[in-house]
């Protein structure tokens, strides 16, 4: 089985042919955010068009997004300015008219989610979380093999709960939120604190031997492990899975980590990478997973 799987960001939209879990053909394209939907929706149907003659001819289109996202009607309910014009687009109507095929979308960390409990480090738990730390915080869990959702597809918005009153500004117009420090650009801004003045956090492993370097670290980690001991008292998962580019840094950062969670073996690092939200994206045509969400439906009315 072929299935075409993309993963919808602010940056960029990457597309998958997924077998088997694997990525068998792969593309990305720039996402056109200045010409608003229009722009969003024509970088879309690039990665669709380049890819989708080499999906089985009866397979459905799976859609990873970010944004707050309702499985059931295929729309974006909510996304910030970094996608303009990108809330409230029905994008599975306008995905299944210009393919002639069925079209799925989930938000990107519950596509991601679903990608690592079928193939990656969530395998064989019925329980599991996932944070992924890129530029936001991005959050889903999965409780007794069903993915919570909330009432309206917006439960476990983590990176927006509070951690310090009075904090950092965040880009939903609140202050203090886990996202400000609890991400990429959390880390970045927490280094610019101790002075080290890193455009990007690549950067940071060439300070590694300075006490700016160790400060930095101290204090992402205490702050990570806060968000970690929450949603751990709430979930009590069998797996909390960080994915997200930070993951990709982990020697700067995880065993620091580690020693101040409390369970640190529950911990585990993304196996599908940066690629599981398009593998997620091609499961969610699974009747078993769209159940998940016709039964927050039925349980909402
Ligand atoms: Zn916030």
């Amino acid at each position: 089985m072929k299935s075409l799987g993309i993963d919808v960001g602010a940056t960029t939209i990457k597309g998958g042919i997924v077998s088997d879990g694997k990525i068998v053909r792969y593309c990305k394209v720039p996402t056109d955010t200045e010409n608003g939907a229009e722009g969003i929706l024509r970088s879309l149907y690039t990665v669709i068009e380049r890819l989708i003659g080499y999906a089985d001819a009866d397979s459905a289109v799976g859609i990873s997004s970010t944004g707050d996202i309702d499985p059931v009607e295929g729309k974006v309910i909510y996304a910030t300015d970094v996608m303009p014009e990108y809330s409230g687009v029905d994008i599975k109507k306008l995905v299944e008219s210009h393919t002639g095929r069925s079209a799925f979308i989930a938000n990107d960390c519950v596509s991601a989610l679903i990608g690592e409990m079928r193939y990656g480090a969530g395998k064989g738990c019925r329980d599991a979380v996932m944070l992924t730390l890129g530029t936001g915080l991005g959050f889903a869990a999965c409780t007794d093999g069903k993915i919570l959702t909330g009432s309206r597809f917006r439960a476990g918005r983590f990176g927006h709960v509070l951690l310090y009153k009075d904090g950092r500004r965040c880009p939903c117009g609140r202050q203090g939120c886990n996202e400000a420090y609890v991400s990429a650009t959390g880390l970045m801004r927490t280094a610019h604190k101790h002075g080290l003045m890193i455009a990007d956090c690549n950067e940071l492993a060439q300070y590694k031997d300075t006490q700016a370097f160790r400060e930095t670290i101290g204090e992402f980690t205490d702050d990570f492990a806060a968000v970690i001991w929450n949603v751990a008292a709430i979930f009590d998962p069998e797996a909390i899975v960080i994915g997200g580019g930070l993951v990709h840094l982990r020697e700067l950062w995880w065993d620091e980590l580690a020693k101040k969670v409390p369970d640190p073996q529950l911990l585990r690092a993304a196996q599908l990478g940066n690629e599981s939200g398009i593998i997620g994206a091609t499961l969610l045509e699974e009747p078993d997973i769209a159940k998940s969400w016709k039964e927050a439906e039925y349980e909402a009315v």
